[in-house]
Order: structure tokens, then sequence, then C-alpha cells
């Protein structure tokens, strides 16, 4: 096996393709060098050498030979040697995974130095400063990411020398100064391992290599790429590169950008760098950096080259790359490109910008958007008819607004959100530890830092509202949870909310709202409509629900469910005495006074729809939901009885009590519920269809197309479905002739019962159309009670007993199991069978490409995730 592949140089082996191999890192390097761009030559050692050294807790001999040779080769083109003490070869150990997993695993800079070859590097480039720069950073990170040293260790002990020398800047220090930071540096590393900071390159090599490899099992990369679900077997690959310095005096410098805006994707450079800089001085926020634009007057040439490069990686990538470089004395070097991490709004505007550049194709743009950036675009903003009390202001770093609790550490952020809490993470500035309390947190707000700091990308690849580099605010040093805006203490678990869009921090929680559908979305979610053979269509239950879907894009209403319009204030108390009635008779005079109301909404809801189908599904839940509770009507009783009420009045509600009490049932879910209650008070469903259907003839006589689709719920026998059906289909017909009107309408069923997919056959026989009621059938199938899961999934999940919770994401080994044979056995019997999903899956990424490979002819959702159902049905289908 081979496992380290040169780049740069004219040596290179690997392309942009065996990144599974390389690390996404290594790959580009590789790709750039084999574009003519200038890229310090170095060599990947590959993921599977990762993998080896894990399973065989070390590198084995052949390892270590081939990276030795691969060493020998770099000094071969370098002219440089490893462990040189007049001129050292000085290298970057950089780990770089499959794909990037922003700062999970770190860099060491500057790897070769010693107490000896300083003093060559010093005389070799005449810039002693420049030199002892250089080793005072090694130390530091040398000794973080190798020794597991705390980085904050070394930047006191920088900030102290800073103090002492009366400094602003590190780039401020004497050699002089630098030294004694080395001096320093160098006693922590005693202080700490009790051993000397080693001085020997090779071995500082090997070492570093095996802490990269070692730090795709820390905890954080672990964490990342649970949230990420990146598989822990991959492994990251390790690249050694030679050095070029940004370091090295005002003609140097160091900067990340993008080839557009990551943030709001327009078509124009962005970045920031620093001058006289190494690494990651610019993400690190120690010093704030310039933004790209001005280098052009800086370093002219540099700056001409780098637009030019851009240029070529995103032909050659046909995508926004994010992209790193180092000028060396004027020379500029690319040290990473990879597609850009960018906000909903950017990627949604960059992919139909390229697809008019004629750059990429439409199918092409359509997957360039994911359904969680669709969703990002759904997030809520500040209601800007309040008033804000804006009390400071930092970089817009992520779009959204945010309202929470301040907590100022990851781990109070975990523990509130725990509790049921929503927080903001408000921190000096973020750092790979962080990644759970930012997952957790509504949005983040950090002191320090620029639009490219870690805060900012992560941010913006979770989609999580984040305001960064708001130095208008300053933590307490005291750690006493508190932060200031001059005199203003904002303390922990107050209220703040954070405009991600502004960079606006505002006191207290403001109102949001839903934000609007910008003009790329709607041309790229047309794209998405054009390639797509899935419907999509919603979950509505009023006019305004129906409006909004249609806004967003719903091709009809696959739910509506009549007993929300059972709950509406005025109603209740009809619904309760047609409930509580005990006769036939009594029953159908309280119907008489709904009939009216369902019709009204009936009509408002078709008429919105304006001839789209509309799927209605009759009365389901168990009827005591509607009826208020026992012990409340005996505090009612009591009440009635200490003002010595009228006999009749107490009896009245004695009986209403012992109604109730009837009706109770022990385990309602599976009670008296669905087309039951059709079938034993058959006048409910036949006051449902009379109000549909008068609804449907007046709004035919006005013009208006309806298709009503009446939907009957918890079917597990034919009969059921016959017995109700042959009602519906009577008293329409009544109605239709009542009118004068022929109504074109459908009867068809739910199916979410595990009895109904295994009989699908027979159940097809008599329906129109099948709709899964994945919520239902999730529960009947895993006998769990939805309201009650709350108190084992969590532990369910952790323990890996299952791998999501089942009622978010479709179990399609068994839920979904039984899904397709209802779905083959109602085709067995009618091949044009039409079939749908209603329920939370409807809207969840997984389940809609399930749903699509099960030849399902819609989905149904609720308004808001309509948007994201369109693009993943045109994704599963590419
Ligand atoms: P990350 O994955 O955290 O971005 P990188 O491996 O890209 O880490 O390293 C971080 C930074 O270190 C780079 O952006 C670059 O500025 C600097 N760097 C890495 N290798 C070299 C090198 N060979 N020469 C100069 N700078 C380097
Ligand atoms: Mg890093
Ligand atoms: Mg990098």
């Amino acid at each position: 096996i081979k496992y380290t592949y040169m780049f740069g140089a004219g040596q290179t082996e690997g392309k942009s393709d065996m990144r599974n191999l390389l690390g996404g890192k290594g790959a580009n390097l590789a790709e750039m060098a084999n574009l003519n761009i200038p890229v310090p030559p170095g060599f990947s050692i590959t993921t599977e050498a990762c993998t080896h050294y894990l399973a065989n807790k070390g590198l084995t001999d052949e390892m270590h030979k081939e990276i030795l040779a691969a060493v020998d080769k770099l000094e071969k083109t370098t002219g440089k040697k490893l462990g040189d003490n007049a001129d050292p070869l000085l290298v970057s150990v950089r780990s770089g995974a499959r794909i990037s997993m922003p700062g999970m695993m770190d860099t060491v800079l500057n790897l070769g130095l010693n107490d000896v070859s300083v003093e060559g590097l010093s005389s070799k480039t005449g810039n002693p400063r420049f030199a002892y720069d250089c080793y005072r950073r090694f130390i530091s990170m040398f000794g973080d990411v190798v020794l597991d040293i705390e980085f904050n260790k070394f930047e006191k002990a920088l900030e102290a020398q800073k103090k002492k020398s009366g400094v602003e800047s590190d780039t401020d220090l004497s050699v002089e100064d630098l030294k004694e930071v080395i001096a320093a540096s160098k006693k922590i590393v005693k202080d700490e391992k009790g051993f000397d900071f080693p001085q020997n390159p090779e071995e500082q090599l090997f070492m570093a290599i095996n802490a990269v490899f070692d730090s795709w099992n820390s905890q954080r990369a672990i964490t990342y790429r649970k949230i990420n679900n990146i598989p822990g077997d991959w492994g990251t690959a390790v690249n050694v590169q030679s050095m070029v310095y940004g370091n090295m005096g005002d003609n140097s410098g160091t900067g990340v950008a993008f080839t557009r805006n990551p943030s709001t994707g327009e078509n124009k450079f962005f970045g920031e760098y620093l001058i006289n800089a190494q690494g990651e001085d610019v993400v690190a926020g120690i010093r704030t950096p310039s933004e790209i634009s001005t280098l052009e007057k800086k370093i002219p040439d540099a700056y001409k080259q780098l637009i030019d490069i851009c240029q070529t990686l995103e032909k050659h990538f046909k995508d926004m790359q994010d992209i790193e470089f180092t000028i060396e004395e004027g020379k500029l070097y690319m040290l990473q490109t990879r597609s850009g991490k960018r906000t909903a709004k950017s990627a949604t505007k960059i992919a139909v910008d390229m697809v008019d550049e004629g750059l990429i194709d439409k199918k092409t743009a359509v997957t360039r958007v994911t359904p969680a950036q669709i969703d990002q675009l759904l997030h809520p903003m500040i209601d800007p008819s309040c008033k804000q009390d804006v009390i400071a202001k930092g970089l817009p770093a992520s779009p959204g607004a945010a309202v929470g609790k301040v907590v100022f550490t990851p781990e109070d952020a975990e523990k509130m959100v725990g509790k049921g809490e929503k927080v903001i993470l408000v921190r000096t500035e973020t750092s790979p530890e962080d990644i759970g309390g930012m997952y957790v947190a509504e949005g983040v707000l950090t002191v320090r830092g620029g639009m490219t700091s870690h805060a900012a990308v992560v941010g913006r690849g979770m989609g999580k509202p984040c305001v960064v580099g708001c130095g208008d605010i300053t933590i307490s040093e005291a750690e006493d949870n508190k932060f200031y805006v001059g005199d203003l203490v904002i303390n922990e678990l107050d209220f703040i909310t954070i405009d991600g869009s502004t960079g606006c921090v505002i006191l207290g929680e403001m109102p949001l709202i839903p934000p609007e559908i910008s003009k790329e979305i709607e041309v790229l979610l047309g794209w998405a409509d054009e390639i797509r053979d899935l419907g999509v269509r919603t979950n509505a239950d009023t006019p305004e629900d129906a409006q909004k879907a249609l806004d967003l894009g719903a091709e009809g209403i696959g739910l509506c469910r009549t007993e929300h319009m059972f709950f509406e204030e005025n109603r209740i108390p009809v619904v309760r005495d047609m409930i509580l009635s005990e006769t036939k008779e009594e029953r159908q005079k309280f119907l008489d006074k709904l009939l009216p109301m369902q019709r009204e909404d009936f009509t408002q809801i078709l008429r919105v729809m304006q001839g789209k189908p509309v799927t209605i599904r009759y009365l389901d839940p168990p009827l005591h939901e509607f009826l208020p509770k026992v012990y409340e009507l005996k505090e009612d009783l009591e009440a009635l009885k200490q003002k010595n009420a009228p006999k009749a009045e107490i009896e009245k509600v004695e009986k209403i009590i012992d109604r109730v009490v009837n009706l109770h049932e022990l385990n309602p879910m599976l009670g008296h519920r669905g087309c039951r209650l059709g079938i034993t008070y058959p006048e409910i469903y036949n006051m449902q269809t009379r109000a549909i259907f008068e609804a449907a003839c007046r709004l035919h006589k006005e013009g208006i197309t309806v298709k009503p689709e009446i939907m009957i719920p918890l079917v597990g026998h034919v009969r059921e479905l016959e017995i109700t059906k042959k009602d519906v289909v009577e008293t329409a017909q009544k109605v239709m002739d009542e009118c004068g009107v022929k109504i074109d309408y459908t009867v068809g069923t739910m199916i979410e019962l595990p009895r109904a997919t295994m009989t699908a056959d027979k159940i097809a026989a008599e329906a129109d159309f099948f709709s899964f009621g994945t919520n239902d059938l999730t529960q009947t199938t895993f006998g769990f009670s939805r309201d009650d899961v709350a108190k084992f999934i969590p532990l369910y999940i952790e323990e890996g007993i299952l791998p999501e919770d089942p009622f978010v994401a479709i179990d399609q080994e068994g839920v979904g199991e039984l899904m397709r044979i209802g779905v083959e056995k109602g085709k067995s019997t009618k091949p044009d069978l039409k079939m749908g999903i209603c329920g939370e899956h409807g809207g969840e990424p997984s389940s809609i490409r399930f749903a699509y490979n099960l030849g399902l002819n819609y989905v149904s959702c609720s308004p808001y995730r309509v948007p994201i159902a369109r693009l993943v049905a045109a994704q599963a289908k590419l």
C-alpha cells in the first residue's frame, strides 16, 4: 500500500477526486499544483494510514519508512534539510479529513525549529525578528496541539511580554522580547510536561503526525462528527508541507477569502488579511484584519495574481471557493481551497448566478442548496414594527434573528437547553470545543473575531444566527457571568435578542416573524419543480395556512384536519353539547348548529385553493378531547353548591360529570376514535359530508372549481371504509341533487394502522387514494405512545437503539417496510392508486426521499416546510 503522495514542485501525485484518500485539503492542494497554481511543496499521508495507525495504535515500520522517504524527496525539491542547523527545512503539519471539518484538527507551523536552527534561520534570512517569531509560534502550537498544553498559557506569556515591553501588537515585539517569550514558553512546557521542549526535528515531526491522527478521536472531533453525521471510520489525512512565511515583514502577510460573498452571495471577492502575520492569526482574532480589497494598494502584484487564481479556481471547481493564502516577501502562495460554506441566501444566489453565467446547469444548481439551508431561509427575523433597544453592534456573521437567555459557556448552554430553555451563547471568541454549545444555542455572540472567524464559519454552516466581533461589549473578567456595555450590566439568564443579518444586539425578548422568500429562491425552487415528479402538498386547517402554503408553492392540501375547526372558542360549547347528547335526535340538533360553521370553513379553504385538490379528513380524535376535565367540573359543582344554586343546575353538572367519566378512555389513542366514531355516530360524518358538499356546490355556482377528497381516518378493516364511504356517497349525492350541481370528488383513506398496510389490497378496492398517516403508523408499529416517548426516546438514541427519533424521520426498516407492503398490495388491486404521506414526516428530508423511492405521488407537510419538500423532491430524483 502507498501511504504518501507528493504535491507541488512538479511532482504532484494526487488530484481532487482522491479526497477520500488524501483528505479534502490534500486532494485540493494537489489539484492546485496540477493547475500550476503556486503551492508550497509537500506530501499527504493518507486517511488509510490514519485508520491503520488507529487500529495498530501507532505507525507501522512500513509507514514510518515511507514517511521518511517522502521527507527525503521534499528535502531534495526544496534544497533544504529537516534539522539542518544553518538553513533548516521547516514544515507545517496539517490535518485534512474527507470533508472539511472547520478547526477540528489543529495545525502546527514552523516545525523543525530548535534552539540552534533558529539562529541559522535568523542569519540565513537576515531577519532575526522573523526567525524568533517563528520559533515562539512553533513552541506554542506544538505545545497546544501535540503536547496538549492549554494554548491560553502560551497566550498569557505573550500578553505578559507585550505588557512588559509596553507594545500593542505582537509585531512590535523586539528580538529580545521574542527570546523572552520563547524562554517563558519553554518553561511552560517543562513545568507542564516535566520534559524539555523536543529539539530533534524528526522526533517533532512524528510526534505531530501522531497527534493529528490521534485528534481524529478527540472529543470535539467526535462531537462534530455526531452533529454532522460523519462516519467515525473515515480517518483524517495529514499534510506535511514546506513553510512559506507571511511574517517576514511588511511585504508579507496571510489571509483567508471567498471568491464570492458567503453571506449574501454577491459575486465579489470577499475576505480578510493581515500584514506580517502567520497562519491562523486572521481567524483567531489576534489583530483586527483588514478588508481584502485594501491589499491591492499594499502588495499590488500579489493581489492581482490572487484575483486571477480565484477565477481559475472557480472555473475549475465550478463552485464558490474558500481559500487560504500567504504572501512571502511579495510572492503569493496558495495554501488551501475548498467549496466555501455559505448561508442559505448566498447558496441560492450563487447557484442561480452560476446558471446564468453558464458555469453550471439547473440540475446542479438544485443540488447546491441543502434542505437545511432552505430551512435557514425560513428562519425568523425581528418584527420590524417593534422598537428595538439596540445595545451593541457587531458583525452580521450568520443571518437570522435569535432570542434567548444569556449563557457564557457551552456547558451552560447545553445544560439550560436540556431544561427546555432557549439560550444565546456569549463568548469572547469561539473555538472548536464550543461546538456542542453552539449547536444547541439559538444564536451566538462573540466579542472578537471577523467575518471568517471560527464562530462565523461554524454559525453559517449550522444556519445559526451569529453576531461576531462585537467589541462594544466586555465580558466580565471576574468570571461572574456578566457582560457590560458601557455602564449597562447584562447578567447570565437575562434575555437578549441578536440579529445575525444586521449585527445588532438587542436587550430583551423581541418578537420574531417569519422571513420573505427571495427571488433567487423562487427561481431555484421553480427549477426544482421542473425536475421533480413527487407532488408537494400541505397540511392546512385554516384558509390562512392554506394561503401561506400556496405562496410557498404547495400544490394542494394533503391533510385538512377538521377537528381543529371544532376547537374554536365559540364552537366548543356546541361541540360539547353534541358529544354529551344522549339521543341521536338531540345530537342531530347540535350537529345542525355545527353544520353552517363547518360549511363556512370548507367554503373558505376550498375557495383559497382554487381547484387544487383538498384532502379533508373526517373527525379523528377521541371525543373526550373536546370535553372539560372532570376535576374542573367538580370545582364548578362545588362552587354551585356553595352559592346554593338551583337543584336543576346542580343536577345538570352532575349529569355532565357522569357522562364525561363515562366517555373517559384508558387508551384514547387506541380507543373510540377515527372511523370508529363515524360508524357509531354516522350523523357526525354525515354532517361533515353535507358541510363539504354544500360548500362545494356553492363555490361551483360561483364558477370556482373545487376538488374535495374525502379521507376516512384510522381504517384497519375494509368494512370500516365500505360503511363510512357508503354514507359519504349517499349524503353527497343528496346534497348535489338538492343543489342541482355535480361535484368531482373522491373518497380515500388514511393508512395508519399495521392492519391497514397488511390488507391494503382489500382496502384499495374501496379507496380512491391512500394517505399514509405516518405519525399514527409509527405509533402503532412501535407501540410507542407519541405523547409519552420523551421519557425514553432520548436514551434510546443515546444508547444507539434507534438512530433517531422515528417521529421525526421515518423508521424505514420497520414502519417503512409496512408502507412498502401497503404500496405493493394497494397497487396489486389498483395499479393507478394515488398515494401520499401526510404527517410530520412529509417535510423531513430523509422521509421525503423515502417517499419518492417508494413511488408515492406526493408528500404533505406543514406550510413552512413546503419549500424544503419541493427541493428535496427534486434532489431525490437527481
Ligand atoms: P485549518 O484546517 O484549521 O484551516 P490549515 O491546515 O489550513 O488549518 O492551517 C491553517 C493556516 O496555517 C493556513 O491557513 C495557513 O495560513 C497556515 N499554514 C498552513 N501550512 C502552511 C505553510 N506550509 N506555510 C505557511 N502557512 C501555512
Ligand atoms: Mg485550525
Ligand atoms: Mg485551512
